[in-house]
């Protein structure tokens, strides 16, 4: 049995480590591109920011351990070029020796990832020595190399307030700069806060420095001999010693497509629970890969670590015992952490549950993180949202100054993931101390006002 995995990402390497687990005899081949496998990309504005100081500290294992110890044939710096789904043939370059080969598989994982939109949106940052968009750790080293040789206060711009753009403000920040923070809408990280909360973050960052130009779409970037100067934005121009782009992110289904394997309506490559592609004998997992989302039922592409190395995991499973495990899919759980501050959010915002078509409530509290007598107590923010008509729990979001922000949503998730109601939340048996959490801890006082929400607007 040979198994061809592309791209050495969580998915990949989570898929090749699996399958050569459970089938030691199994020949597993790994292609990659680059000349890192397993790694962690969500690392990179920490690289950037400086505080993980070598580009291999954000390596899970060194490449000898899985080809020594895990006996995969993991193959750095090959390009898969081409996919030949009848012939269950890959046409490959070795980057490095510029020898083109093919090889054949029995079955072969598209583990591809997601790729960077803003050089589709401004094919000049290709070119530009001062102007950036994140890639992979090779261009986090090339990023950061410049960033260090600026004068301190230089001015950054950055451009986009989803994950990465307020990541890479801290790491700007960090570096001795002066960024700005520019966002097209109308509010910062516009798909995961809402209104109330986006301004909390904004006086956050703006408390820490940081510049803020939002509802102003780029119109036009201003460059001469290959360096930018400025951005224009509807509200004026911007000058700039340098800029990150991090606008957002797109499935890489270029291998995919050349398979012929379904795509699906996000997008992202369609699979079946046992993340099989329409080719029985290509699987796909990652960013490059669409899901289902547990709350709405419905398709969704969701490009976070935790998920993509899942999808390899079961992926890896199913080829080696005969597709034993599904994967179910996600409730959306994402985090952020800048500077003290934590953001999560799970499953869905009232805004997105009624535009699902919910009879959807929310609780909106501001609770204390431990025992009112305790030092070292902070504020935490937290909205619930339930389903009136069923009681089912659909979401939730939190933030502030303390990392249980982050678990309270975590609780949330789980419940997400069973189906559970607003009463099941109520009567979750957190633990208690008074060191850690208060003794009717946030997420149960919400639970009990969302009760009275869910019982008043039932229909
Ligand atoms: C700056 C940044 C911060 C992030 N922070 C977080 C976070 O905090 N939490 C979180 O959950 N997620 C985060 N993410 C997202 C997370 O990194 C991805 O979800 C995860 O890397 C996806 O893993 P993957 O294996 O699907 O894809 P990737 O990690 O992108 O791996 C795909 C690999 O495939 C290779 N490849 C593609 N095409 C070919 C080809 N034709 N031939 C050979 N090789 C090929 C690529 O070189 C790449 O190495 C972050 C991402 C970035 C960029």
């Amino acid at each position: 049995l040979r198994v061809v995995v592309v791209g050495g990402g969580a998915a990949g390497m989570s898929a090749a480590s699996r399958v050569k687990r459970l089938k030691p005899d199994a020949e597993v081949v790994v292609l990659e591109r680059t000349r890192w496998v397993s790694f962690a990309l969500c690392g990179i504005p920490y690289y950037i920011g400086c505080i993980v100081k070598h580009l291999d500290d954000l390596t899970a294992y060194p490449l000898e351990v899985f080809i020594k110890e895990r006996g995969i044939d993991v193959r750095i710096k090959h390009e898969v070029l081409d996919v030949d789904a009848s012939g269950k043939r890959l046409s490959v370059r070795d980057l490095e020796g510029g020898r083109e080969y093919e090889i054949e598989y029995d079955y072969l994982v598209l583990a591809t990832g997601a790729r960077s939109r803003a050089p589709e949106i401004w094919p000049e940052l290709r070119e530009l020595e001062n102007a950036f968009y994140v890639t992979h750790l090779d261009g986090a080293y090339v990023i950061r190399d410049y960033l260090v040789k600026l004068k301190s206060g230089s001015r950054i711009a950055i451009v986009g307030s989803g994950y990465v753009g307020i990541e890479m403000v801290e790491a700007a920040i960090e570096q001795g700069l002066k960024p700005v923070l520019i966002e097209a809408a109308p509010r910062l990280m516009p798909r995961v806060l809402d209104e109330e909360y986006s301004k909390i973050l904004e006086s956050y960052l703006a408390g820490k420095g940081v510049e803020i130009l939002k509802g102003s779409p780029v119109k036009d970037l201003k460059y001469s001999n290959g360096r930018l100067k400025a951005i224009e934005l509807e509200s004026g121009e911007v000058e700039v010693d340098a800029a990150i782009f991090g606008v957002g992110v797109r499935p890489n289904t270029e291998l995919a497509e050349k398979a012929g394997v379904k795509l699906g309506e996000t997008g992202a490559v369609w699979t079946d629970e046992y993340m099989r592609t329409s080719d029985e004998s290509i699987y796909s997992a990652g960013d490059n890969t669409q899901t289902t989302h547990l709350v709405t039922g419905k398709p969704t592409w969701f490009p976070f670590a935790q998920a993509a190395n899942k999808m390899g995991f079961v992926a890896g499973t199913n080829i080696a015992l005969g597709n034993a495990m599904k994967f179910p899919g996600v409730t959306g759980t994402s985090t952020l952490k800048v500077f003290d501050l934590v953001i999560a959010k799970t499953g869905l915002s009232l805004a997105e549950a009624q535009r699902e078509g919910f009879n959807a409530v929310e609780v909106s509290i501001s609770g204390g993180t431990k025992a009112h007598y305790m030092p070292g107590r902070k504020k935490i923010h937290l909205k619930v949202v339930a389903d009136a008509d069923t009681g089912r729990l659909l979401g939730a979001t939190s933030m502030g100054e303390s990392e249980t922000a982050f678990w309270r949503v975590n609780v949330v998730a789980s419940l997400l993931h069973k189906k559970a109601t607003v009463e099941d939340l109520l009567f979750t048996d957190l633990g208690y101390a008074p060191p850690l959490a208060p003794v009717w801890d946030p997420l149960i006082i919400a639970a009990r006002q969302l009760l009275r929400k869910v019982k008043a607007a039932k229909r």
